[in-house]
């Protein structure tokens, strides 16, 4: 017992002591500032008096300090994805009564997938069975392919082209639907006036990239007096307002258009005008089609406000990707896979790499129905 009690007795004393030294150290340094003392016994060369005691020491520490890559975001855009009549029948199941049309990209569906974001523009509408399937000239298509073209790996859809407004408003409306229902994101046609106004921005390796997207029109079919915001058209006036906004929201903006000439292979000064126009005032890369073949692509070296000279890229059009149309070359498509670099110490986006993929569309009967299915390379 007594022991035990002499025990406490000299930790107490102890306690009391540390307390005592503690409370010193603090009346004399109260600012935080270690006292000279305390360093030296950390860094005994303080002790010759060459060092700046008042330095912060927790820098000396660290590891030299790391230089970060630079971020950077591969997008893949594709031309068109068009359903004919034979395309509608070549992914239906007459025994179950369903479609399915996972074939036409599973060749494919690896380098889709394999990007950040990728896009493609819908020629046709999902408007619902009830609206009757059909191909050329008034096309709707089942909901199945919106199906295939999540499975294939692609992320944003454009929606505004000639063909928008196939099955009307209300058939637009639904492939929205369709489409947001997949978790695909529909751009250049809108459900409201506020949707088109919020533009669509995706996030990739800490790069902010916005997409905007317009057609040069709708096959004469005219857009509702109280649905102005349904498609959006090629307006000068409205893409240099919307290129304004989406550079103040994103790191980079990306414009898809559905323009040029049906099956010239060479884009025509109007297109060439457009794109010169959009990539002046603030767009890093132009994606395309409409032609339904490929037209060659064109690097433009823009001057930014600060006198910087920088490289912008357009893809005139990128082709049909998938169709049954058997015109010379519309058989023919192309992947364009861009990157975009973040440089950290400028804090700003640029285009850095185009690459242009070659596909064309394996036409093949099997079980006595055609099929379809997109093929690397060039049309044998
Ligand atoms: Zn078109």
């Amino acid at each position: 017992m007594k022991g035990q009690k002499s025990q406490t007795y000299g930790l107490i004393v102890v306690m009391a002591v540390f307390i005592m030294v503690c409370g010193i150290f603090i009346y004399n340094y109260p600012d935080g500032k270690v006292a000279p003392e305390f360093i030296r016994w950390r860094h005994p060369e303080a002790a010759s008096g060459t060092i700046d005691t008042n330095e912060d020491l927790s820098q000396e520490e660290l590891p030299e300090e790391e230089v970060l890559p630079n971020p950077t975001a591969t997008i893949l855009a594709v031309g068109d994805i068009m359903m004919h009549d034979g395309q509608i029948w070549a992914g239906y199941d007459e025994k179950t009564d369903t479609f399915d049309y996972s074939e036409f990209f599973h060749v494919v569906k690896d380098e889709i997938t394999a990007a950040d974001i990728a896009m493609a523009d819908l020629e046709t509408t999902l408007g619902g069975k009830e609206q009757k399937y059909t191909g050329y000239p008034m096309f709707n298509s089942p909901d199945e392919l919106a199906d295939a073209l999540k499975n294939a790996g692609f992320d944003i859809i454009v929606t505004s082209n000639n063909h928008s407004l196939d099955r009307g408003a209300k058939g637009a409306l639904r492939t929205i639907q369709v489409l947001k229902e997949r978790g695909l994101a529909s751009l250049g046609t809108y459900e409201s006036e506020e949707e088109r106004e919020q533009i669509l921005i995706k996030e990739a390796n800490g790069i902010k990239i916005a997409f905007l997207s317009y057609t040069y029109g709708t096959n004469g079919i005219p857009i509702p007096k109280d649905k102005q915001y349904i498609v959006n058209l090629i307006d000068e006036e409205l893409i240099l307002c919307d290129l304004k906004k989406a550079q103040s929201q994103a790191d980079a903006v990306v414009v898809y258009l559905h323009f040029g000439e049906e099956y010239q292979r060479t884009p025509s000064k109007a297109q060439r005008k457009l794109a010169h126009l959009i990539l002046k005032n603030g767009a890093s890369f132009i994606a395309a089609s409409h032609p339904h073949v490929i037209q060659p692509g064109e690097w433009m070296e823009v001057e930014e406000p600060n006198g910087e000279i920088i490289k912008k890229y357009t893809s005139y059009s990128m082709g049909n990707f998938i169709s049954a149309q058997r015109f010379p070359y519309t058989e023919e498509g192309l992947m364009v896979k861009f990157t975009l670099e973040k440089d950290l110490k400028k804090n700003k986006v640029y285009l850095t790499d185009v690459r242009e993929i070659d596909t064309w569309v394996d036409k093949f009967v099997r079980d006595g129905k055609m099929r379809y299915v997109v093929r690397y390379g060039k049309k044998p």
